[in-house]
């Protein structure tokens, strides 16, 4: 079993390398952090890298203080495992293809075609923290409070909260598992879902206001400028959920998120029914799950980028 022989290439590793992707999610978050305190348990010394800051929301999690913040690893790794992408470019980091002898991929996007020494993709699992769960299992740790608190986590965001149809009867046997270690589900789920910054909360007032619908409402559409991120003192991982908003509303299929970074426009996809978001993503050189995906565009005007979405979309509408 590729699990197995996943472990046993841990066990042995003397150096471990966790990465995920840039913008880090609860996902994202929960599996690097089970893992990591997964391999604590088991003796073994390990690291974790992002791109980018921890989301606030997200720093009560066990460990998370350990995770470093790093624009480019220069040192060299036993073991690299590349956590919920199946891209290296994805994490952001630079000269990262330079800092493993080995490379190991879990990830659940159906866009992943896995990378590296060893991987292990499954894109019927809602959550990467879902394969976590199953190779902490199989690690013989069991019943572990901290554990359980990061790969709620994890399954909580990337379901919506087990609302998106990615969820299924295993992850609700997963999270039923998770709670009877003894976890404080409903402080989670206030953490990473419903609180807000003040900040937030007068960000979104002007998100709102971008609402465009399209096709008899059937699109709709929301940016993020970066003077509303400046204005409100709102952080960019603060963007993260807008555009629920947006697909929540009555009609709307298929929603998108326009993010104004420095140099380029981050654009997140949420459909409802019928769209496959992931295909549509991976045409704009994104990816992600037919529910949820994204993409990121350079050298392209806001309005271009909006109509070539339109158009695309369009075509796909019922
Ligand atoms: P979000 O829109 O929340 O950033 O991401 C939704 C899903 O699509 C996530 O699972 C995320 O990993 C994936 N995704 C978002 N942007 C990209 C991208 O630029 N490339 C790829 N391959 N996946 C993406
Ligand atoms: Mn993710
Ligand atoms: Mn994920």
């Amino acid at each position: 079993m590729i699990e197995n022989k996943i472990i046993q290439q841990l066990l042995k590793s003397d150096s471990i390398a966790i990465v995920s992707h840039e913008n880090p999610d609860g996902d994202c978050i929960g599996s690097m952090l089970a893992l990591y305190i997964a391999l604590k348990r088991k003796g073994k010394d390990a690291r974790m890298f992002l791109k980018n800051n921890v989301p606030k929301n997200l720093r009560f999690l066990p460990a998370a203080e350990k995770i470093e913040v790093v624009d480019r690893i220069d040192e060299k790794f036993n073991v690299l495992v590349l956590l919920d992408t199946g891209e290296l470019e994805r994490t952001g980091i630079e000269n990262i293809e330079n800092c493993y002898s080995k490379l190991i991929n879990i990830d659940h996007h159906v866009t992943s075609e896995g990378i590296g020494d060893l991987f292990y993709i499954n894109s019927s699992s809602a959550a990467t923290g879902e394969i976590i769960y199953q190779i902490v299992k199989l690690m013989g740790i069991d019943n572990d409070k901290e554990i359980a608190t990061c790969l709620y986590t994890s399954v909580f965001t990337d379901t919506g909260g087990f609302r998106y149809s990615n969820t299924t009867s295993i992850t609700h046997q997963i999270a039923g598992d998770l709670i009877n270690t003894g976890i404080d589900f409903v402080y989670i789920i206030n953490k990473v879902f419903d609180e807000m910054s003040l900040s937030k909360f007068n960000l979104l007032k002007d998100v709102l206001q971008t609402l465009e619908l399209f096709e008899k409402n059937k699109i709709a559409f929301l940016t993020v400028t970066r003077e509303m991120l400046i204005k409100n003192g709102a952080s960019r991982d603060e963007t993260e959920n807008l555009i629920n908003f947006a697909r929540n509303i009555e009609d709307v299929e298929v929603a998108a998120i326009f993010i104004e970074e420095e140099d380029k426009i981050k654009v997140s996809l949420r459909s409802k029914y019928y769209i496959d978001c992931a295909q549509v993503a991976k045409e704009f050189g994104g990816g992600g799950h037919l529910r949820a995906a994204g993409f990121t565009s350079r050298n392209v005007s806001l309005d271009a980028l909006k109509e070539n979405l339109i158009k695309r979309l369009k075509s796909d509408l019922r």
